[in-house]
């Protein structure tokens, strides 16, 4: 007789990385024979994966631990705010247990705690690329795990250990794995991204019956043979990612590099505790430009960090003007418990945060409408996220999901046309650009490969601006 089986409630909260460490519990727990439910009231247990990069982030990791308590009332928590088991506990004291980051077989122990397995062979199995919480088309992999640095403002190494990378034969198995079920674009994660291997002195491991550097140069040529895009998140400006640009060039990885600057100022790069030679990286990123004339660069940056003077932040404008970055995110500084730059002098005031922030966003937005205008007229190819009867929401090579813009296609009127289904990779006219998102038509529809529509929420055809 097949027992029922037990089903776990998640809330995943927090950035791509922990939304890895969840698909990893998904994938043991579903192994294992537990079901999911997409509602409290359906589930035995509720496992909130939290977040505690900011004081915001912390305190909506706390209200879901409440939320999920008032509706279910028996509530795992793990993430990196389960790293502060007694800061929850004050909190929600009704917690079953607190296990804090990449604490894979505590939040499992917790769970047959709560709510043992049940055996049933049926219910054992699991699809060999684990069970992934992104669309099916795509999928975060992560390299490695915490971080050598030790900006003044994150408390990540803390929470996270040093850095601790994956041997690339393990990294690219699993890659395969997710090629191999489907999935049609690699999204590159870990806290630093160029620093891959260096814990590992950069080891070979087996890989196709052949030794593979655990290199992010290597890493990264290795998985271009997989015939995915493969896009590159946190890249550092190390020398090494000058290697990058042929294997970018030949179009064995996405011309794309995610570089997370946070400022352009060399006094505030200093209290950051950062490298702070911006003139160097931007000759980096004219030569970058020069091999790669299509490479998109998205960054992120911090303003009103404490001791910014309005002439770091004129500073961090005119650096903005001549790097010409493709896609940017702009946050204001919020300190962040336990971390070093609370305890620096001159806190910029909120009011002049707010005006700095919307000086950045307007110059980044002037910067970034040129930039798309550019791809008005061209022919690019698109990977398709959604499809509607109104049309198709799909991304550029330029595009991460989630953080960047999008392409919205209108949706062919012939008959003949044949069916788009996200994750197909189609060929787009562009007609339209505005700041952060392209509109255009669908070319050479007879290249397309047919397929059912899928069902999905209706797609905006137009972004409000
Ligand atoms: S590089 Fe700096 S901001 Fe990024 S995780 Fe490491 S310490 Fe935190």
């Amino acid at each position: 007789m097949t027992k029922t089986a037990p089903k776990i409630g998640l809330v995943s909260l927090g950035c791509p990385k922990a939304l890895v460490d969840s698909e990893r519990i998904v994938t043991h727990l579903r192994a294992e024979g537990y079901e999911f439910s997409r509602d409290y009231a359906g589930a035995d247990v509720v496992l909130v994966n939290t977040c505690g990069f900011l004081d915001s982030a912390r305190q909506e990791s706390l209200d879901a631990i409440g939320e999920a308590l008032a509706e279910n009332g028996k509530v795992i928590v793990t993430g990196c705010l389960g790293a502060e088991g007694d800061l929850v506990r004050e909190h929600h004291p009704d917690v079953l247990a607190v296990t804090g980051p990449q604490q894979y077989e505590a939040v499992i122990d917790a769970v047959h705690r709560a709510r043992p397995p049940a055996h049933d062979p049926y219910l054992d199995l699991v699809p060999p690329q684990g069970v992934k919480l992104t669309p099916r088309h795509y999928a975060y992999l992560k390299i490695s795990e915490g971080c050598n640095h030790r900006c003044s403002f994150c408390i990540i190494p803390r929470m996270r250990g040093d850095l601790a990378s994956r041997p690339a034969g393990e990294v690219l198995r699993e890659a395969e794995r997710l090629v191999k079920a489907g999935v049609k674009e690699l999204l590159v994660i870990s806290q630093d991204t160029s620093a891959y291997g260096v814990d590992l002195r950069h080891a070979e491991s087996d890989w196709r019956g052949r030794p593979v550097r655990a290199h992010l140069t290597d890493l990264a040529a290795a998985l271009g043979e997989l015939g995915a895009w493969v896009r590159l998140h946190y890249v550092y400006p190390y020398p090494h990612v000058d290697q990058l640009m042929p294997l970018m060039a030949e179009g064995q990885v996405l011309p794309y590099l995610d570089i997370p600057f946070q400022h352009a100022s060399p006094t505030v790069l200093k209290a950051m505790r950062r490298p702070a030679d911006q003139e160097k990286v931007l000759a980096r990123i004219a030569a970058w430009r020069a091999a790669v004339p299509d490479l998109t660069i998205r960054s992120t940056f911090i303003v009103g960090f404490p001791g910014e003077t309005e002439a770091d932040f004129a500073f961090l404008l005119d650096w903005l003007e001549e790097a010409q970055l493709d896609r940017v995110g702009c946050f204001k500084f919020e300190p962040v418990e336990g971390a070093a730059a609370n305890d620096l002098p001159d806190p910029v005031p909120e009011a002049v945060k707010q005006e700095r922030w919307d000086r950045f966003m307007a110059t980044q937005q002037r910067i970034s409408e040129a930039r798309l205008a550019r791809q008005v007229g061209r022919t690019i190819e698109v990977i398709v996220d959604e499809v509607d009867e109104d049309g198709i929401v799909a991304r550029s090579r330029m595009d991460a999901p989630e953080i960047d813009g999008c392409v919205f296609l209108d949706r062919p009127a012939s008959r003949g046309m044949p069916a788009i289904a996200p994750g197909d990779l189609v060929r787009a006219v562009i007609d339209e650009a505005s700041e952060y998102d392209l509109y255009g038509t669908l070319a050479d529809a007879g290249e397309t490969r047919l397929r059912k529509p899928a069902a999905g929420r209706a797609v905006p055809r137009r972004r409000a601006q």
